[in-house]
């Protein structure tokens, strides 16, 4: 009975989804642009951010990030922030015309527009922390398969060797679970220039990413498909367990 109970205890601490729950924080305090900031600490490590959020009308890759911040990291730091762009999110637009568009305005600046100076401080956090992954989740208007002016359903990686190595192994992965072909993800686009990807694949030569499904499907789905890839990179990164 005992040995049972310690037995199921440590199977209980190794499973990521019992671990301490996140240090939280908040982006921009004080400004109409807070928004809040979880981060899980492992033992020593790589770390990585994930966004969700930056564009209002994309609520599946908020949903997915909300769903990523629950996970603990078991090596490294895990740092996500889930809603990006609140107020946009709030008012099911892609951004308000006084804000900006957040994922053109990287690397931002701490005393421009609103987008710029939420990018500088995600921009900050990159730095504080040593990030080596960013992951930041879209979503677009229907299936790339279908209509190649829609991004929905690719991995776009940034230009360097380890982002395309990794995009194809998480594209291998996530079609695994994918049954309708239609909704299989397409390899073969970069991130866009003043995207957070762009900045940190293109400037700072980290593993990079815009994950972007497409909206024509139920949004539990979509963000099934955000979440499936960013726990295959992050498993690849070594921060949650594969
Ligand atoms: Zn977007």
């Amino acid at each position: 009975m005992r040995i049972s109970s310690i037995v199921l205890v440590l199977l209980l601490l190794a499973s990521p989804a019992v671990a301490a729950a996140a240090e939280q924080s908040v982006l921009l305090p004080g400004t109409p642009y807070a928004t809040e900031v979880f981060v899980s600490r492992g033992a020593a490590g790589p770390a990585a951010l994930v966004t969700g959020g930056a564009h209002g009308n994309e609520p599946a890759g908020a949903l997915a990030a909300e769903k990523i911040a629950q996970l603990a990291a078991s090596r490294g730091t895990l740092i996500v922030i889930p809603r990006l762009n609140k107020l946009a999110l709030a008012a099911h637009l892609r951004t308000l015309p006084e804000i900006g568009d957040i994922n053109r305005a990287y690397p931002g600046r701490p005393d421009g527009t609103p987008a710029e100076q939420i990018a500088a401080a995600v921009e900050a956090l990159v730095r504080q922390y040593g990030v080596t992954l960013v992951i930041d989740l879209h979503e677009a208007r229907t299936f790339h398969r279908l209509d190649h002016t829609s991004l929905g359903q690719m991995l776009l990686f940034a230009a360097n060797d380890r982002s395309a190595d990794l995009a194809l192994a998480a594209i291998d992965h996530v079609n695994g679970l994918i049954a309708e072909p239609v909704k299989k993800f397409t390899f073969g686009a970069h991130p866009i220039p003043g995207s957070a990807a762009y900045y940190a694949g293109n400037t700072l030569g980290l593993a990079a990413f815009t994950v972007e499904t497409s909206g024509e499907q139920a949004i539990e789905e979509r963000a099934a498909q955000h979440v499936a890839i960013v726990r295959f990179l992050l498993g690849r990164e070594g921060v949650v367990a594969e």
